[in-house]
């Protein structure tokens, strides 16, 4: 049986004729740009994020750039973010003009190593972007205690967290904006490009809201230079089509997770991410590798965690691509996310040097990990051929 890594349909079709409601009502208005329909999905997905200021914007990486052009963040400027993460945070970051310096992460939780960063924070840093990689919090209680002590601003990238939470907190609701994104394989994905800035500041909130459209205002005035980062409104009525049932689509996830993590852990050579080694919750975690072959991913204690992604570490050389195959060969969807961290991007080649050292843990990460499907539609037979997949492999494959 095929199991594929993601099937963004098998949640769409059955919403089929919700969508082609939500057409015809949009189509019948004639109005295709922001409007009713974007300020009502604004309302009802700020109740779902819990933030006071929701914006439509039109996809996660504009939301971003947005946040950044916001807060005046340009030439000159250090932009502190990880090395291990999806290119959108530090290209935003790029194309402002400022410099990003990539940030090491934890080897538990993939997030930002809040140790590193403050080494990393010069006259020059104004903001820090952690990233909640794969559906879990980062260390947000350290990036607001760095940020308060260093003067920094802070922008949340939520893309694939959205409604994830942190002891409590909303994620993307802790720092000054929060950008999250509806690309069809993220955990709320519509049909099509979208995004979602978010703020608890009003002033910030009514400087988004006017770059959003060009900085206009009034018509054919501009006080500053924005853009066009406005939403659809057809796709703000199809991921209205979509919100209800986000809440069904997350248990699911999580369900799929612990049963992951309830069959993996009993194969001989598999072990749990090591909540001592992470960055976040020990003041000196342990840096040794881990001892086991493969080594599933952990919710930490009072993260929410949403699982976007259910991401492996497979140790030893060769051993993540021969996995990778072994489950390839088998019809089983996976993925590296993600193969280069971003201090190894060719385009960031001319960046200075300081920008780049120090993020050896991502290095090692990018060379052994792996997600595999954790959509919410998977059946119970599709989980069962994973976990025997992997079965086999441990069984069968040595160590070199
Ligand atoms: C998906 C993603 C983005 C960009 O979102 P788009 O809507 O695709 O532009 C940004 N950051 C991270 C971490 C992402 O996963």
């Amino acid at each position: 049986m095929a199991v594929p890594l993601l099937d963004v349909n098998a949640q769409n079709h059955p919403l089929e004729s919700e969508f082609t409601n939500a057409f015809h009502r949009i189509f019948h208005t004639g109005h295709f740009i922001m409007g009713q329909e974007v300020t009502s999905f604004e309302q009802e997905i700020a109740a779902l994020v819990k933030s006071k200021h929701a914006l439509g914007i039109s996809s996660g990486t504009d939301a971003i750039l947005l946040a950044l052009m916001a807060l005046d963040i340009g030439p000159g400027d250090e932009v502190l973010c990880p090395a291990f993460t999806f290119f959108a945070t530090a290209g935003c970051v790029a194309r402002t003009g400022a410099t990003p310096v990539f940030v090491d992460v934890c080897p538990t939780c993939f997030n930002l190593d809040l140790r590193d960063a403050r080494k990393k924070v010069t006259a020059r840093t104004k903001a820090i972007v952690p990233v909640h990689l794969f559906g879990q919090s980062a260390d947000m209680d350290g990036v607001l205690e760095l940020a308060r002590e260093k003067g920094l601003r802070v922008i949340e990238d939520a893309a694939q967290a959205i409604g994830a939470g942190y002891h409590g907190r909303s994620v993307g609701t802790m720092g000054d904006f929060g950008c999250y994104s509806f690309f069809p394989s993220k955990n709320l994905g519509g049909l099509g490009d979208g995004g979602l800035l978010v703020t608890e500041d009003d002033e910030l909130a009514k400087k988004a809201i006017s770059l959003r459209n060009h900085g206009m205002s009034p018509k054919y005035y501009h006080s500053h230079i924005g853009g066009n980062f406005r939403l659809d409104a057809l796709q703000a009525a199809f991921l209205r089509v979509k919100l209800p049932h986000y809440a069904g689509y997350t248990a699911n996830r999580r369900a799929n997770a612990a049963f992951y993590t309830e069959r993996l852990s009993a194969l001989p050579g598999v072990g749990q991410a090591s909540l001592d080694a992470c960055a976040g919750l020990s003041p000196t975690p342990a840096q040794q590798e881990p001892a086991a072959r493969i080594t599933l991913p952990q919710a930490l204690p009072g993260h929410d965690h949403i699982w976007n992604q259910y991401t492996l570490r497979i140790a030893g050389a060769g051993q993540r691509d021969a996995l990778r195959d072994h489950l390839a060969a088998r019809q089983i969807g996976c993925e590296i996310y993600y193969p280069l961290t971003m201090d190894q991007q060719a385009c960031f080649a001319s960046l200075p040097a300081s920008s780049k050292v120090g993020c050896e843990v991502s290095h090692v990460l990018a060379s052994e990990v792996l997600s595999i499907p954790i959509y919410p539609e998977l059946t119970v037979e599709q989980k069962e051929e994973v976990v025997a997949a992997i079965a086999h492999f441990l069984a069968t494959q040595s160590v070199a």
